[in-house]
């Protein structure tokens, strides 16, 4: 299972199949893209091989941001509604993620009653939590004080459909790693899916905030501190 994304000025969603392809050695069941276009976001979804949501993808939906997902179900079974992105019932954020949320069933009860859910993930209820906290805050502070509520492993690309320009990311026990190009920044889980586009990446920490925007990437520390760390060049054979 893995994690694309990409924030630039290409056709984000051949970059994410591309991507996928490249994250098929880890195995998955399903594979889905949600991409941001002038006119919102659009999610394709399908199980089975990249090359199944290929087909599916509408080659002609214009959008240069974007997040993918390849995924070895751990809760709820493999098919194209538990496949990721997950998006809020109101249509507002769209989230992939990699890993098990724990807790998951004690949220839904503590925060999310009311809520009617169309997955069986544990994925949607982290996106369904993001959705209710944005009603009081920023995104950025939604997305923080989800991931305090959140125990288990993670890897996380949220899209915020009034904000076209960042992609939110963090991480717990889960790998991922920034990429940074001229004109463009990238997520994945692995190097290798993105060496096709840039051999520089930053590394994640647990706990960290990263706001991935085209021309900058802003980490944030548990305190809300910006962290300046230094990229480094990945030396492997594309
Ligand atoms: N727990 C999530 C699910 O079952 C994510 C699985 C994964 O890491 O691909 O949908």
């Amino acid at each position: 299972c893995g994690i694309v994304g990409y924030v630039g000025n290409d056709d984000v969603k051949e970059i994410l199949l591309k991507g996928l392809e490249k994250l098929e050695y880890r195995g998955y069941d399903s594979a889905g893209i949600g991409v941001r276009g002038d006119d919102g976001v659009k999610v394709f979804k399908e199980k089975g091989r990249i090359k199944a949501l290929r087909e599916k993808v509408d080659a002609d939906f214009n959008a240069t941001v974007g997040i993918g997902h390849t995924r070895w179900a751990t809760h709820g079974e493999p098919s194209v509604v538990n496949a990721h992105p997950h998006q809020d019932s109101e249509g507002r954020f769209t989230l992939v993620h990699n890993g098990v949320i724990e807790n998951y069933s004690q949220v839904r009860n503590e925060y999310l009653s009311g809520v009617e859910f169309v997955s069986d993930t544990d994925t949607e209820i982290i996106v369904e939590l993001i959705a209710k906290f944005a009603k009081e805050g920023t995104t950025e502070e939604a997305f923080k004080k989800a991931l305090d509520v959140l125990h288990g492993s993670f890897a996380l690309g949220l899209m915020d459909r009034d904000d076209k320009d960042v992609i939110y990311v963090a991480k717990n026990k889960s790998p991922l790693l920034l990429g940074k190009g001229e004109d463009f920044n990238v997520i994945t889980s692995d190097a290798m899916a993105m060496l096709h586009l840039t051999n520089e990446f930053v590394e994640l920490m647990d706990g960290e905030v990263v706001l991935l925007k085209q021309d900058e990437i802003i980490i944030k520390d548990d305190e809300g501190n910006v962290v300046e760390r230094d990229s480094y060049i990945a030396e492997i054979d594309a």
